[in-house]
């Protein structure tokens, strides 16, 4: 399966208590991570749990998190060391984030958006240059064909449309 690069360490950013993408609120325990058959083989299945009806498509289960109260957490964040365990094999959901696959609002079109870039520390450190460097990186890699193919095979991998994200790119058909 092809491997996107990201530009991103996580690592520092989750050492902070109050940053990190891998905790969720209640409301927002929508977005856990979705991932497809190939990438769910590489986990503990047990973790993870079909997505809607959708064939070969999975989502993580989220637990409460020890450490921080109200919140909930994704199984493969350690909290003691706070780093995923998984990190080399995290799902490409995780990979990509805030940068999200979404249906448009009409329904007809996939497209490449991003959650507000201040969200992810290490994306608002990025200066304008980089940053557009870092989507058309994103874009490109999600319009190769291996990755079209994956799509095709698992539409059930794509969000519903997200209003309040901005448009970066769309899939070609
Ligand atoms: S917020 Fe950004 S830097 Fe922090 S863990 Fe998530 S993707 Fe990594
Ligand atoms: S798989 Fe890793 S990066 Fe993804 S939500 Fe879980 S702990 Fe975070």
């Amino acid at each position: 399966m092809k491997i996107l690069t990201t530009f991103i360490d996580c690592k520092k950013c989750q050492e902070k208590d109050k940053e990190g993408c891998c905790y969720f609120l209640n409301e927002d325990k929508y977005f856990a991570p979705i991932l497809i058959e190939e990438e769910a083989q590489l986990l503990d299945k047990q973790l993870l749990t079909k997505y809607k009806n959708f064939h070969g498509v999975y989502q993580i289960k989220l637990i409460p998190s020890k450490k921080r109260k109200g919140y909930f957490v994704c199984p493969f964040f350690n909290e003691e060391n706070k780093r995923c365990s998984v990190y080399k094999k995290r799902p490409l959901d995780c990979q990509l984030w805030p940068i999200v696959m979404a249906y448009s609002k009409d329904k007809k079109m996939i497209e490449i958006v991003c959650a507000d870039k201040n969200c992810c520390p290490k994306l608002k450190q990025m200066n304008e240059k980089d940053f557009n460097k870092y989507k058309k990186h994103i874009v490109d890699f999600l319009n190769s064909q291996g990755f079209r193919k994956r799509i095709k095979k698992y539409p059930g991998i794509i969000w519903e449309y997200q209003k309040d994200y901005f448009k970066i790119g769309v899939l070609t058909p």
